[in-house]
């Protein structure tokens, strides 16, 4: 029996495919139902009331599960949940789970004994008190594959300084009726950021954005078209494409610097892009304004990088988030102290463990859900391929046992960051992933 922890979209993916492969699993999920961060009811959830999607539903949606013609080109959360409801639905997979059930810890066997500890308790039980401690199971499973997210736990920098007004960070935001009547400073300008920023402008006193470094933003039409579904048709070599896809950004929108923000100073891909063109309308009426860095913070005044100051009522921090799997020891994970993420051969599999896979720790632009579900395709069509010793399954076994490390980049020099530390390069991933998937059969 294995186990999947998370009923999120790659959880689900991770569910299906085993289904498919007619392995017997239990799932685990501490929120209620399943869709993920997606279920804003989800208290893991950190998406907020305006969340739509990022990427457009054709190049994001499961393969054989395509949404409705009548949904939008980026759906809103609410629509996203009804549509992982319903494919769980159409595949029967609620009766795998164990719902307002949360993992507290995942430990391997004891010597001499296969597989792992599983242990659990409700996550709907009232909160536990020293006279009451939550009630608790273990149970023994061959092999386990962890769901759970990777933008639940918040990387949230300490301020340099100390500031008299409300400091929050995106994780904890859902409305914009926090900011009614305040003096806004959002800290960070990734997707959330830019989102958050742009909620901000019809209840706030005032908004800024305070940026550290250039972004590359991208519209999310390009002649009425969604556009990830532009360019595919041709591939251009990576530099070309860089240079290619950049000038005809600068072309159609103009240079961040046209809006009073850095440019960057690294090529187009070498982080991920923000697809939002409305922060930069917001900008370009002066309703948001572009700060740098915040350098101090002092009671409600803030000090930015360039000598300018301002002061404010509430700082939102949009600083993104860290992998955090609390129930189990990083070694386990093959997460090396002081690294920002687990080293996994193609991000999922343990180069020298058969028995715990890390699902979904993968970020790449546009690999959707269905690049997540090729991902659990692979795990779930090996694990089968392992238990009959097909000749694919030990080779793929020897490869990952001789990795060297390397990652999927495509070449690409991402910066070194924590949040791009186990980003590849989509188009790779998939090549690398459907490879294997051929040779075990798929
Ligand atoms: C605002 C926003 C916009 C986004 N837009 C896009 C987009 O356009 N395209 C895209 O591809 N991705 C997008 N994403 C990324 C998003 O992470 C993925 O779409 C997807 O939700 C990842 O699925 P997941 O199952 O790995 O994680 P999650 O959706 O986070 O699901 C993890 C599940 O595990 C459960 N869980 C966690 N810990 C435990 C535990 N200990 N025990 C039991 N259960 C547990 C949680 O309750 C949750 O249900 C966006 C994210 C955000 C926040």
């Amino acid at each position: 029996m294995y186990a999947v922890i998370g009923a999120g979209p790659m959880g689900l993916a991770a569910a299906r495919t085993l289904q498919k492969q007619g392995l017997p699993f239990t799932g685990f999920e501490s929120h209620a139902d399943v869709g993920g961060l997606w279920d804003i009811a989800n208290p893991q959830s950190t998406v907020y009331e305006s969340a739509h999607l990022i990427s457009s539903k054709r190049m994001t949606e499961f393969a054989e599960f395509p949404m409705r013609d009548a949904v939008a080109p980026y759906p809103r959360h609410d629509e996203l949940k009804r549509y992982f409801s319903e494919f769980a639905d159409r595949f029967a997979l609620r009766q795998h789970y164990e719902f307002s059930t949360r993992v507290v810890r995942v430990a391997r066997a004891p010597e001499g004994e296969a597989g792992w500890d599983i242990t659990t308790e409700r996550a709907d039980a009232p909160r536990p008190d020293a006279a009451r401690p939550r009630e608790q199971r273990t149970r023994r499973f061959a092999a386990v594959l962890i769901a759970t997210g990777t933008l639940h736990h918040p990387h949230q920098p300490a301020l340099p300084g100390a500031f008299s007004g409300r400091v929050m960070h995106s994780a904890e935001y859902k409305s914009p009726e926090v900011f009614a009547g305040k003096r806004v400073l959002v800290v960070g300008c990734g997707n959330s950021g830019a989102d958050i920023a742009v909620d901000a402008v019809k209840q706030a006193r005032s908004v800024d954005i305070s940026l550290r470094r250039g972004y590359y933003f991208l519209p999310k039409f390009v002649r009425g078209r969604p556009i990830d579904t532009l360019g595919g048709a041709v591939k251009l070599p990576r530099r070309l494409k860089q240079l290619v896809d950049a000038t005809i950004v600068r072309l159609v929108i103009g240079r961040p610097s046209d809006y009073g923000l850095p440019d960057p100073d690294y090529r187009m891909y070498e982080s991920h892009p923000v697809m939002n063109s409305l922060i930069l309308h917001h900008l370009g009426h002066g309703d948001i304004r572009a700060r740098r860095d915040v350098a101090s913070v002092q009671g409600s005044l803030v000090r930015f990088a360039d000598c300018e100051q301002d002061e404010y009522d509430l700082i939102l921090q949009a600083t993104g988030y860290a992998l955090h799997y609390p129930f189990i020891a990083r070694e386990a994970l093959a997460w090396p102290e002081g690294a920002a993420a687990p080293r996994l051969w193609l991000n999922v599999m343990h180069p020298g463990d058969d028995t715990l896979f890390l699902l979904g720790m993968v970020e790449a632009s546009g690999l959707g859900w269905q690049g997540r579900y090729e991902q659990a395709e692979l795990v779930s069509l090996y694990l089968k391929r392992l238990a009959e010793r097909h000749p694919a399954a030990l080779a793929l076994q020897r490869e990952k046992r001789a990795w060297d490390g390397a990652r999927v980049d495509g070449g690409y020099a991402y910066l070194p960051l924590d949040r791009m530390a186990y980003y590849v390069h989509k188009d790779s991933y998939l090549r690398a992933l459907r490879r294997h998937l051929r040779a075990l059969g798929a």
